[in-house]
């Protein structure tokens, strides 16, 4: 499961933000100001940090520095009002991998988040199976036991890959709110809390 921080000091934005990334099934820490950004970044070891560049005690530039400075590459999607071509090439010099201007749509921040996330995954992320590979709960038994249709089931097999709601919405050539809603419907009837437990079940492991 992927882990993202955000650093926003708008309280509104970084719950919404907060609950959408969480809905989607990464892991979320929220920094709101400059200062508690390094101190997270150091103990979450965030795949990516979403930064705001108008906070209040320093610029979002100085965090990105300071990150990159400290050769720390992971992904930075810069979210700011600033919409000049001066502050993007700023940020992109500064080594930023994106640039969002709010307001923005959710779904493309989602999307643009999985396409970097996607870009900064080792090439190598093939599992080499340790132990005799669990034996897979088919088809026909997903739907037996647990009741699912076709589609779940795909979403299903998706949600046990680690794919984010953005992912599934991609491979599935549905909607992002489409793919949630099946999300949600895969996991009321696997009866798991959580996308992480997904797979256990799918693997009949549970
Ligand atoms: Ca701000």
């Amino acid at each position: 499961m992927s882990r993202i921080l955000i650093v926003e000091d708008s309280p509104d934005l970084a719950d919404a933000l907060e609950r959408n990334l969480r809905l989607d099934g990464y892991e979320v820490e929220v920094a709101r100001r400059a200062a508690q950004a390094m101190p997270l970044i150091a103990s979450m070891k965030p795949d990516l940090v979403i930064l705001d560049l108008g906070l209040p005690d320093r610029d979002g530039y100085s965090v990105l520095k300071e990150l990159r400075d400290r050769g720390n590459s992971c992904p930075v999607l810069i979210l700011s009002a600033r919409n000049l071509e001066a502050d993007k090439l700023q940020g992109f010099r500064l080594g930023a991998d994106d640039y969002v201007t709010k307001p923005f749509s959710v779904m493309e921040l989602l999307a643009r988040i999985s396409a970097l996330l996607r870009r900064a995954a080792p090439v190598a992320t093939v599992a080499t199976p340790a132990a005799p590979a669990p034996k897979a709960i088919s088809d026909e038994d997903l739907h037996e036991r647990f009741g699912l249709t076709a589609r779940q089931t795909a979403v299903a097999r998706l949600l046990a890959e680690g794919c984010s709601n953005a992912e599934i919405a991609q491979r599935l050539s549905v909607s992002y709110f489409t793919a949630r809603n099946h999300t949600e419907q895969v996991l009321a009837k696997l009866g798991v809390p959580s996308r992480a437990a997904v797979g256990a079940v799918l693997f009949g492991q549970v």
